[in-house]
């Protein structure tokens, strides 16, 4: 790709805050950091035309790309209409040749949809995760896609251990007391559990799996994981480890779990009925990976029945979720809408990645093989290592219910 050629990079985000942008900063910055924790260096682009805690993922922030777009010559569409065949997306997507998206509001790319886009070249995850891409058929089609490896990591390691102390210890309804007036203690702690001394597990230690169990280290509780790759000998015990080498060994020997892995067809539904029914009575679940990684239906069954004492967790399918989304009323959840790789801290580093990519893509240089998921035909770097081929998009479009209530 040369910087002569025009392009247009279509931009799904999500809406603006209903008090209007930009907001109000509860703090003056964001802290710098030298690197990631596996010392993989931070985004790097030439420049950046943006404040580093400000909010940017929002249609006004226009990931702060808006400048650089404009002085390169490329057209810049940004839009959160992005569901069913009328929206803003979906009529635009005809002649981009680059798409960019947010987990958090995905810009579902179907196969139908990549086939109306003939001219489409690149899809750009602003975040980690881009099951919300149809990759069989971004192989099929040669279209490149890639994402921004540890952008947001430590923000989602950092909101499941909040979440697993939160069901654990009972935190939300707790807080509801104070709100609502009242000091009953008796009904406060009914439900409330130290976490010390529990067996708490991960399903997947990549990045933010191997995060979550360095932090709940110190809590003095017996750490288990399962994975396809087994961690070195040498972090292993240094955490005190315990490998499961299945996912249901693992869940049978936790009190917690929380999810970690990349939503791919091998993941896809893993928590169903039987698996749940192979965990502990009791226990609690937090999935901050992919909400289709859970049977819907069945996590529903599990709290209703007292199989899983609590759900916790902030991604769901389809997203965002309809109004009468069963999740949002089932008893003993502390669900989040899909924002713990969202935080301002998180959005300054995403942004930066994808102004990154952009530089790349329109010098012609290549894409960091640790931001590749799909590139030439096939799984590529962090994807090859990852995902497996295949699509994890269908039922997508009943996203577009949540317009429609
Ligand atoms: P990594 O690629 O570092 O880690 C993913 C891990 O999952 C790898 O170790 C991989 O194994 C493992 N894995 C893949 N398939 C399976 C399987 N079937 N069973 C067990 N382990 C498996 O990614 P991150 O840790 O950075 O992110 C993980 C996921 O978290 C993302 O894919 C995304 O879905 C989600 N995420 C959510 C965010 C949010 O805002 N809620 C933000 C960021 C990410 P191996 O590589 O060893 O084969």
């Amino acid at each position: 790709m040369s910087s002569t050629a025009a392009q247009k990079v279509l931009c799904v985000l999500y809406d603006d805050p209903v008090r209007g942008f930009p907001p109000a900063y509860a703090r003056n910055g964001i802290p710098t950091l030298a690197r990631y924790p596996d010392g993989q260096t931070l985004p790097t682009p030439a420049a950046i035309d943006f404040t580093p805690g400000h909010l940017l993922g929002s249609v006004s922030g226009e990931l702060g790309l808006g400048p650089f777009l404009a002085e390169r010559g490329h057209r810049f569409v940004v839009t959160s209409d992005k569901d069913g065949p009328d929206s803003v997306f979906e009529k635009e997507l005809t002649d981009a040749d680059v798409v960019i998206s947010q987990p958090f509001w995905p810009g579902y790319l179907t196969a139908e949809r990549i086939a109306k886009a003939p001219n489409l070249r690149l899809a750009i995850t602003a975040g980690i995760g881009s099951d919300h891409v149809d990759l069989q058929s971004a192989i099929d089609r040669n279209v490149t896609v890639c994402e921004v490896t540890w952008c947001n990591s430590i923000s989602v390691a950092e909101h499941a251990v909040m979440q697993m102390l939160a069901l654990v210890r009972d935190y939300i309804p707790q807080h509801g007391w104070v709100v609502r007036g009242g000091w009953n203690i008796a009904d406060a702690v009914s439900r409330s559990y130290d976490i010390e001394g529990m067996d708490v597990g991960v399903v997947a230690a990549g990045r933010i799996g191997l995060a979550v169990l360095r932090r709940m280290k110190p809590f003095d509780v017996n750490l288990h994981y399962t994975d396809r790759h087994r961690l070195p000998d040498g972090v292993e015990q240094e955490l005190g480890l315990t490998f499961h080498d299945s996912v249901e060994s693992l869940v049978a020997a936790c009190d917690v779990v929380s999810i970690h892995c990349p939503l791919h067809p091998e993941t896809e539904h893993l928590f169903d009925d039987e698996l749940i029914g192979r965990m502990r009575r009791g226990s609690y679940l937090v999935n901050t990976a992919r909400g289709k990684i859970c049977d819907r239906d069945a996590i529903v069954r599990a709290l209703e029945s007292g199989q899983l004492a609590g759900y916790a967790g902030d991604v769901w399918f389809p997203q965002p979720a309809p109004n009468d989304h069963p999740w949002r009323t089932m008893p003993n959840q502390a669900l989040t809408p899909h924002t713990s790789g969202t935080s301002l801290s998180a959005q300054a580093r995403y942004a930066a990645g994808v102004r990154e990519i952009l530089e790349c893509w329109f010098d012609g240089k290549p894409i960091r093989d640790e931001y590749l998921i799909v590139q030439g035909g096939a799984l590529a770097g962090a994807g090859a290592h990852s995902y497996s081929e295949g699509d994890a998009t269908g039922g997508s479009e009943e996203a577009a219910k949540f317009k429609a209530g």
